[in-house]
């Protein structure tokens, strides 16, 4: 075994349906598969929602849309981001719901579609109040409007996105109600003029945890089916059993080398570290072009049969050492976990490098094989071993 990211289904599946408990029966669900799903793999996570119940994925690009199209999943594909133009025609050929934020893309989709007499289906975005992609909520209506005129285009979802519905200060708070009240005056202006706005869909992770009425038709919440709880529900007026999810990525590695240092000697790049006595260095197989942060260079613990070593000096862009210490056990080729699993998670490593677990999963490596494990191959390997 090298260095491997282990994706938990199991996991994933057991989030799915702790999700599913807290928003009810009723409502759908948009998994986001963006970024090759956070870094768990975009094919694999989206037949497992699939199978599980998802009634969309969601993703940032058209080539990500196109690749899910290629792998067989024919379920509603929603795209979050807004494409180049020269990428409507594959929008239309792999039939992707982009989300439209003004009257210029609705004409360059329409223009398209309508020569292959196609009803593309679209969502329209509102800017509510994230300052990013969306129109106005005062341009909502119009904009309803003008689709529902265009024959090559049907209007079946209208959304927007929070700001930062994942915290629970009372003035995050009162600006994502805030987000909400726009959202919904602009959303009954398309209703008035007798337009049907389609699904309609606001809620990301932090909104699923902190805010219950802004659920609507569908939710679209990533890193907290992902395991990563960026919001608690404490101290908020929340009428639901605590949510618990478990992290879905593992990374995993093994001791390529072993070797005795004598005290005073230094380890890795820049010398940061020396020996403070006689010890053992472990090598192992990971680096931060795998996606291990250089930033926590001297700040993390592997887990190595059951047990915490030290990281010890820099990580290297293909290797980092770990001090095993005087009287270590560990053998040449044990296994060392490095996050998630038996060692803490994403969210940690990511809390003692001053970033966010979406941040440290997305950024690992493409290069390193995914193990897709579910319960009954752990209870397999635990029997061989
Ligand atoms: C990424 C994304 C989400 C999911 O966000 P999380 O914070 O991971 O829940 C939802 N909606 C849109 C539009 C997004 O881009």
């Amino acid at each position: 075994m090298s260095t491997k990211v282990i994706i938990h289904i199991d996991r994933f599946k057991e989030n799915f349906e702790a999700l599913k408990d807290r928003i009810g029966e009723n409502r759908r669900i948009c998994v986001p598969v963006k970024a090759d799903a956070y870094g768990h793999g975009a094919l694999e996570i989206a037949k497992t929602s699939v199978e599980a119940g998802a009634f969309c994925l969601g993703v940032a690009t058209v080539t990500e849309g196109t690749q899910l199209r290629k792998g067989g999943i024919t379920a509603p594909i929603l795209l979050f981001s807004q494409p180049d133009p020269e990428r409507i025609p594959e929008i239309i050929e792999s039939g992707i719901t982009p989300f439209i934020s003004d009257i210029w893309f609705a004409d360059a989709l329409n223009k398209y579609a309508e020569i292959n007499r196609e009803k593309l289906p679209v969502h329209i975005k509102i800017d509510t109040g994230m300052g990013r992609t969306g129109c106005l909520p005062e341009e909502a209506c119009n904009l309803a409007k003008h689709i529902s005129i265009c024959p090559g285009l049907e209007l079946t979802g209208t959304a927007t996105h929070f700001a930062a519905a994942d915290s629970a200060d009372a003035d995050d708070i009162a600006f994502t109600q805030r987000q909400l009240g726009r959202f919904k005056e602009a959303v009954r202006a398309i209703i008035d003029e007798g337009i049907d706005p389609g699904i309609i869909h606001t809620a990301n992770s932090g909104a699923v945890i902190l805010h219950p009425d802004s659920w609507f038709d569908m939710v679209r919440p990533g890193i907290l089916l992902y395991g990563y709880k960026t919001a608690e529900e404490n101290g908020i007026q929340v009428h639901y059993k605590p949510l618990t999810v478990k992290p879905v990525m593992e990374l995993r590695t093994n001791i390529a080398l072993i070797k005795k240092i004598k005290k005073g000697e230094s380890v890795s790049y820049g010398r940061t570290w020396t020996a403070p006595c006689d010890t053992t260095i472990g090598v192992l197989q990971a680096g931060y072009a795998d996606g291990l942060p250089l930033l926590v260079s001297g700040k993390w613990q592997v887990v190595i049969n059951g047990k915490s070593y030290p990281l010890a000096g820099r990580i290297c862009m293909d290797l980092c050492c770990v001090n095993l210490g005087t009287n270590s056990d560990v053998r040449r080729w044990d296994e060392a976990v490095i996050f998630g699993g038996s060692a803490p998670d994403a969210a940690e490593l990511a809390r003692r490098t001053g970033t966010i677990p979406y941040e440290i999963t997305c950024n690992i490596s493409g290069r390193l094989p995914k193990e897709y494990v579910t319960k009954h191959d752990i209870a397999n390997d635990e029997k061989n071993q």
